[in-house]
């Protein structure tokens, strides 16, 4: 049977995972680029010195590993291949000693002392168990179906409340910390709802599945599911940005990996003014100041488990790190951020020249913020670091106009398509039965901006994908 023919605008995570469910449904596909390498927030490339491999945007993947989506992929056969530090998260303290977060539970109990070990233990087993049952009912839009409605109920019972109540259960400063830290991904203040939710999708996972990265850099995803996609039929165009739908060529559905701010801007679509107020009223969230360094060794943690860690929160106390994520939110700038640091050639020798090493750090901050944060970004590594500004050879910086112009989905410096808030968690862009629809029944939107929101997943491209091919233009196209 003969399928339609799919434009896809966009090749981050999501655009290639749509275009490649719509390939492997037998469609005809075009994936259109506008920078000219494909990715996105997925991209590596040498930002430092020769020879000293950066992921730009994402490095560390706990969604990608965990995502019902990737995971159903031959991915390896496309060189994609993960690897796992020792320690997926260290979260030091002044004390020189450091809560961790470790695959499975042993490691972490003992990090956080025997009463809050056991009560981690205890909030995240049941999640990390089952794991994949719960993010096929979570990584999407509001399940009014739950295929585990049992798990999924468990779940929102903690979930849905904020990180600041969920820790009142810890007893000391390391678990409060560790969770609050994990919960900080979310970019929405910790005595909100749901952020608990961040923090146990985040734990669990990492307790699942680990927080891996990707052997050779972050580059290696796009460019695997980009294999995939040209194995199945597709083709790609890059360095195409653009402007309007009547500019491609015919196709019964177009899928847009793009946030409501640009799909504003672009024309050839039909949609009526009352749809459009609804995109305008869409809200982004704080951005990000983000810091790639070349280092001349490895950093010299004084908590010997930092040293085996893929990524390490700093920020010290819960109390300090809600009121960092507090500041972002509310557009002022914290002297002390909240700070997440990812140091990638520990585990894998291809990102630095032999006996160097390369880090990347980045901090929230106001919704496109100017403000340069390197100082107070290294102050915070120092502080549980002593001696790593001596070891930088080089560095670069990104704002969050930097970020926007790397990547013109980064709104502001918003790494996740929009406020992750409850308003905007299930019901993004808009609320809508199927949220990647439009009133253009041929437009459909695959972006971070719909459910499940930012990471590096591909369930939106995914799921957009598989509503498209529910549509009726769709079913139209069939011969
Ligand atoms: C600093 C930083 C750190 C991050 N860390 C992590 C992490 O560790 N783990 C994780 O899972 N996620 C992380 N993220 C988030 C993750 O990168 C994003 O959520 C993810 O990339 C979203 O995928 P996407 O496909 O929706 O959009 P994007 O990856 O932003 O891709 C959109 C693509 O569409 C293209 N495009 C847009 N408009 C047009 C147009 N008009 N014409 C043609 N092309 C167009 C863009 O050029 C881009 O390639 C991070 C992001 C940043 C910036």
């Amino acid at each position: 049977m003969k399928r339609g023919r799919a434009v896809v605008v966009g090749a981050g995570p999501n655009g290639l995972s749509a275009a490649l469910t719509l390939a492997l449904e037998g469609w005809s596909v075009e994936l259109v680029e506008g920078e000219e390498t494909i990715g996105g927030g997925s991209r590596s490339a040498e930002l430092t010195l020769p020879g000293f491999l950066h992921d730009v945007c994402s490095g560390v993947y706990p969604l990608s590993i965990g995502s019902p989506f990737l995971t159903r992929l031959p991915l390896a056969e496309h060189g994609l291949r993960w690897v796992h530090p020792p320690v997926p998260l260290a979260h030091p303290f002044d004390d020189g000693t450091a809560a961790v977060l470790a695959m499975g539970f042993e490691e972490t109990g003992e990090s956080l002392g025997r009463e809050d070990g056991r009560s981690w233990r205890r909030l995240l087993e049941p999640f990390s168990r089952h794991w994949f049952a719960l993010a096929s009912d979570i990584l999407g839009p509001f399940p009014i179906l739950p295929r585990h409605p049992f798990l999924l109920a468990r779940f929102g019972l903690t979930g849905m409340r904020s990180a600041t109540s969920v820790v009142g259960r810890f007893q000391e400063f390391r678990a409060r910390a560790l969770f609050g830290g994990v919960a900080g991904h979310s970019f929405v203040p910790l005595d909100r709802i749901p952020t608990a939710s961040f923090g146990m999708v985040l734990a669990a996972s990492g307790h699942a599945v680990g927080w891996p990265q990707a052997d050779g850099g972050a580059q290696r995803i796009p460019d695997a599911l980009a294999s995939m996609l040209r194995q199945a039929g597709g083709t790609i165009v890059t360095g195409q940005r653009v402007k309007s739908l009547d500019e491609l060529s015919e196709a019964e559905l177009y899928l847009l990996d793009m946030t409501p701010a640009q799909l504003l801007r672009l024309g050839g679509v039909r949609w009526p003014e009352s749809y459009r107020r609804r995109l305008a009223r869409y809200r982004y969230g704080p951005g990000v100041f983000k810091v790639d360094w070349a280092l001349s060794g490895p950093i010299p943690w004084r908590a010997e488990s930092c040293r085996r860690a893929g990524t390490v929160h700093l920020g010290g106390t819960f109390e300090e790190i809600a009121a960092s994520e507090d500041a972002a939110w509310n557009g002022r700038e914290s002297e002390k951020p909240f700070v997440l640091l990812g140091q990638p050639s520990l585990i894998d020798s291809s990102r630095a020249p032999e006996g160097k090493h390369t880090a990347w750090a980045y901090c929230h901050v106001p919704h496109g913020s100017r403000t340069d944060k390197t100082a107070a970004i290294e102050a915070q590594v120092e502080r549980f670091a002593p001696g790593f500004r001596d070891l930088i050879l080089a560095r670069h910086t990104f704002d969050t106009a930097a970020i926007e112009a790397h990547d013109p989905n980064m709104i502001g410096g918003d790494i996740n398509g929009g406020a992750a808030d409850l308003t905007q968690l299930f019901t993004r862009p808009v609320a809508r039965l199927v949220p990647y629809g439009t009133p253009d029944p041929r437009v459909w939107i695959c972006s971070a901006s719909t459910p499940p929101s930012g990471g590096v997943h591909g369930m939106c491209g995914h799921l957009a994908a598989k509503a498209a091919l529910r549509s009726p233009e769709a079913f139209h196209s069939l011969d």
